[in-house]
């Protein structure tokens, strides 16, 4: 037996069409000598009922045969996903240009003319199911990488799921501690370290006339001047309480509240019947 140095293609599978047993037997014994494992049909309808329970490696498929042709048969190939992977090598004695293009266009990928030369069919034959194996190994990568693909995306919408419900979370307690603040009696205003607003709330509003979307993000200067200004940044500065009448008469305490949690300053203003 003459041997194949490429393990890739070895044992492949060769279905031989062809209605001349003569041909047939002579493309037979050239292939076993290489050891490949053939079969054979000798119509195009047998071809067909065949390939819906085989998958060959490769197809040798004469033209002309009686009942449907070659072109035929490889036309019905294509249809099928499974069986328009199978390499198809015509077998024909046309040599002119447009039967070849007829069956190129028809899915087959090469042909070998009668009478069959050894050498070339062999030579042919190994060509093609090289490119079929490595079509399998590249689909197969392709394959591997979009599921690799497709489980990160799924892990990062996991992810995103997660991150979507702890905002959830968030925003409720914010809305749950927003209700608490605006709900006392004393004005609560937070201040970052620059005296930038974070926080103001509904007292606050009603005692200045602002609301907290116009006052996040100002400066507390824009709305305190004069000496309560002064008195607000002595205790930020010191951080101790302050007792004071302001020019209206009300009896003011200014608690600065220093936080772990929020890099600031807590501003609470209480507001004391005199
Ligand atoms: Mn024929």
């Amino acid at each position: 037996m003459k041997k194949i140095n490429d393990d890739k293609i070895l044992n492949s599978k060769i279905l031989i069409v062809e209605d001349s047993i003569i041909n047939a037997k002579i493309i037979d014994t050239y292939l076993a000598e290489y050891g490949f494992e053939t079969m054979y049909a000798e119509s195009g309808e047998l071809t067909l009922s065949m390939l819906e329970t085989t998958t060959p490696d490769l197809i040798l498929l004469d033209i002309q045969l009686p009942g449907i042709d070659g072109f035929e048969v490889c036309t019905e190939l294509q249809k099928s996903e499974r069986l328009a992977k199978i390499p198809v090598i015509y077998i024909t004695a046309m040599t002119n240009t447009e039967d070849k293009l007829k069956g190129f266009a028809a899915g087959g990928v090469d042909y070998i003319t009668k009478p069959i030369h050894e050498q070339e069919l062999i030579a042919r034959v190994i060509t093609h199911l090289k490119i079929s194996k490595y079509q399998d190994i590249l689909e197969q990568e392709v394959d591997d990488r979009t599921k690799y693909l497709q489980l990160q995306m799924e892990a990062l919408n996991n992810e995103i799921q997660e991150k979507m419900v702890l905002t959830r979370e968030k925003q409720y307690l914010i809305n749950h501690l927003n209700s608490i603040i605006d709900s006392t009696p004393s004005l609560i205003i937070c201040l970052d370290r620059e005296l930038i607003i974070t926080q103001w709330n509904s007292k606050a509003t009603e005692i200045l006339g602002v609301k907290s979307e116009d006052a996040i993000g100002k400066n507390i200067e824009v709305f305190y001047k004069g000496p309560f200004l002064d008195q607000l940044r002595e205790s930020l500065k010191t951080e101790r309480v302050i007792t004071f009448n302001q020019e209206n008469g009300e009896n003011t305490v200014i608690y600065p509240i220093k936080s772990d949690r929020i890099p600031g300053i807590v501003l609470r203003i209480d507001y004391l019947n005199s």
